[in-house]
């Protein structure tokens, strides 16, 4: 992903509606580009920032930002974790299915 790309996304990210390869991607550029990471900073504030005016509330970006981050990196293990242990499955099911068919010859 380049920063270009980045920058189209940031939108999406502060919405959550990035689908899982692009939030891995997302995620990967956001910590290894510290420009984007300040562009994305700037959006937060001002998408955020209007409503939380709006609402009288104060607004710690940083924080707030790093904890998202945090949040997403979290979510991506869990989905990463999810999909690993469906794998596991499969391959169990393959393995008893094959055992049955084996059983059924050879019985
Ligand atoms: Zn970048």
């Amino acid at each position: 992903m380049n920063c270009s790309d980045f920058e189209r996304m940031i939108p999406g990210y502060l919405q959550n509606e990035l689908k899982e390869k692009e939030l891995a991607q997302f995620i990967q550029h956001a910590a290894s580009c510290n420009a984007c990471k300040e562009e994305m900073t700037i959006q937060y504030l001002i998408t955020e920032g209007v409503q939380r005016l709006e609402d009288g509330k104060t607004l710690d970006v940083e924080k707030e930002l790093g904890e998202k981050l945090r949040q997403s990196k979290r979510h991506l293990r869990q989905l990463r974790k999810l999909k690993d242990f469906l794998e596991g499955l499969i391959i169990l099911l393959l393995l008893c299915a094959i055992a049955a068919v084996i059983w059924f010859f050879v019985r």
